[in-house]
């Protein structure tokens, strides 16, 4: 059985003072120990969480850059973050994608550096609205998910976030019927293309207006194994959240 998975991604969010809140929050609650917790602070709050924070629950970069060291002004390394302790990675968010126009290329290039430094990466994937209204959602999550394969044939430290950019902070989360209809043809994607393990294996958890009011539901979706929050992992609900199959 796939390990439910939930990830924090704080975004531009917080100060040293808030991300000790959150992080000694989380340290105190009672979380389902069969659950993996993943949270994501902002790059310059890392360390500090990663200090704070009791080592069962592990700490993602929102961003890492695809070289490993030189002349890359403002970015991270994977093997940065690995010196770190910071175990995880995020790539392809749907921000990043848009507002710093990251190309599918260029996130499968962060992927698998991240990959082969040995972290493990939260993959975001999500088709905007006008593309789920003109019936293209399959096609691009697909060419999303295409990109990473070809440099990537090892997934097993990957975690696919589907993430509909329409629902991405909207407060219009999706139905279950379409976050488990996409996350069922992302399934048959990996059986198809990776193998059928993969398809068996890896973790597909949605992102997009996830609360505390409508995670349950979504938690009993087959083929929903976790949740990227964003909004709601700042506040006590992401405590119930982590809890949804409790
Ligand atoms: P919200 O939960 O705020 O909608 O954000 C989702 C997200 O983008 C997580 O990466």
């Amino acid at each position: 059985a796939r390990k439910f998975f939930v990830g924090g991604n704080f975004k531009m969010n917080g100060t040293i003072q808030g991300i000790k809140d959150i992080v000694h929050r989380l340290n105190d609650a009672k979380l389902d120990g069969t659950t993996e917790v993943v949270i994501a602070p902002p790059a310059l709050y890392l360390l500090l969480t990663r200090e704070h924070l009791n080592p069962e629950i592990e700490v993602a970069a929102q961003n890492v850059f695809d070289k490993a060291n030189g002349a890359f002004t403002g970015e991270i390394s994977a093997s940065q973050l690995k010196d770190s302790n910071i175990t995880w990675a995020l790539t392809g968010h749907s921000e990043r994608r848009t507002v710093l126009c990251e190309k599918d290329e260029f996130v499968a290039r962060k992927t698998k550096a991240a990959l082969d430094e040995g972290l493990g990466v939260i993959l975001c994937i999500g088709e905007t609205l006008q593309e789920r209204e003109s019936n293209e959602t399959i096609n691009v999550v697909t060419r999303q998910l295409n990109a990473v394969a070809e440099n990537t044939k090892d997934w097993s430290k990957i975690v696919i976030a589907y993430e509909p950019v329409w629902a991405i902070g909207t407060g219009k989360v999706a139905s279950t019927e379409q976050a488990q209809e996409v996350h069922a043809s992302i399934r048959e994607w990996l059986g198809k293309t990776i193998s059928s393990e993969a398809a068996e294996n890896t973790r597909i958890i949605y992102g997009g207006s996830v609360t505390d009011q409508n995670c349950r539901d979504l938690a009993k979706q087959a083929d929903i194994d976790g949740f990227l929050v964003g909004g709601a992992s700042l506040k006590p609900a992401f405590i119930d959240i982590i809890n949804a199959k409790l």
